[in-house]
């Protein structure tokens, strides 16, 4: 088993009726002896990958989505750019998902989301995602009101029907050559509350700082049932939940990339070969080329 593999295997969660986060430790360093051997496998992941996607966008057959869910200051950010930064940027492409805009409510929640998937050949990237419809609406549901969908179709079995939509959707992009993965970075309360505390002490990270993020801190524990019943309900083998312990930027970054690199792997990419006509006419111009000044 690759390196890659042994690493993000136990932070992939590919079914789970029952998930709890519990078991999950948001410290974890697990599988490294230091941060430095952390940041050795780093840099030989991020070189992994870069050869991976080399072959994924040559290739031009796979798409790849990596979602990217978690509290506020749990280091969505820093890890997209850290684990994205030996790729080649003509293959990948960033989407934010914010609070929906008047023309996103006036359709229906995956259409915002659906506009931004990856071309065959790149890889994409959803900082937030539909599932933000699971979590922050969830957890207020006033939210909901704001789509205006029609009331009859508004009952107690709205967010379960949401979770066998999205398992719907994903599974028609598996279908489709789109490879979902996804990715919960688990920060523990203390931790962000330190991590909060860091963007009102230094200057430079005072620009981070949204009083906003510090009232959404109040209802955490809404949010670790809504992510709970998310991750138990959307876990499925072809696109699974990777449950990153957060809490160590460092770590969190690792397992991301391992977890990518795998996932690359996986899909044995090759580079297209060349059939004996598209030979023959290479080796023409070849010597065509060699013939002219
Ligand atoms: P950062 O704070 O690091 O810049 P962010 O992703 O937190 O990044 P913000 O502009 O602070 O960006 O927050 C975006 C907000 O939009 C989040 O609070 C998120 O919950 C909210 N949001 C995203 N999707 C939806 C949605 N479908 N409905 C309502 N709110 C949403
Ligand atoms: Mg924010």
């Amino acid at each position: 088993m690759s390196w890659a593999s042994k690493l993000s295997k136990s932070y992939r969660i590919d079914a789970a009726k029952n998930f709890k986060l519990k078991h999950f430790d948001p410290a974890s360093t697990a599988h490294v002896q230091s941060k430095e051997h952390a940041q050795e496998l780093l840099a030989k992941g991020i070189a992994e990958m870069a050869e991976y996607q080399d072959r994924l966008y040559a290739q031009d057959r796979w798409a790849v989505l990596l979602i990217f869910q978690a509290m506020d200051a749990a280091g969505k950010d820093g890890a997209i750019k850290h684990v994205m930064s030996g790729v080649n940027p003509q293959g990948c492409q960033v989407f934010s998902f914010k609070a929906p805009s008047s023309e996103e409510l006036n359709h229906d929640f995956l259409w915002r989301t659906t506009k931004c998937l990856p071309e065959r050949g790149h890889i994409g990237i959803f900082n937030r995602s539909y599932y933000e419809e699971v979590l922050v609406v969830r957890v207020h549901p006033d939210i909901l009101k704001n789509e205006r969908l029609p009331e009859s179709l508004v009952t107690r079995d709205v967010w379960q029907q949401r979770f066998e939509d999205i398992c719907g959707f994903e599974n028609y992009l598996a279908h489709n050559g789109v490879v979902v993965r996804k990715f919960f970075l688990n920060v523990s309360k203390k931790e962000q509350k330190r991590r909060f505390m860091e963007r009102l002490d230094s200057p430079e990270k005072n620009w981070k700082f949204s009083a906003a993020d510090v009232k959404e801190r109040q209802c955490w524990d809404d949010y670790m049932t809504a992510y709970e019943e998310m991750i138990s309900a959307t876990s499925t083998k072809n696109s699974p939940w990777y449950v990153v312990p957060a809490d160590n930027k460092w770590y969190t970054r690792l397992v991301v990339a391992a977890a990518i690199v795998d996932t690359l792997k996986d899909l044995k990419l090759e580079y297209p070969t060349v059939d004996p006509n598209r030979r023959k006419q290479l080796l023409v111009s070849r010597a065509e080329l060699q013939k002219k000044k």
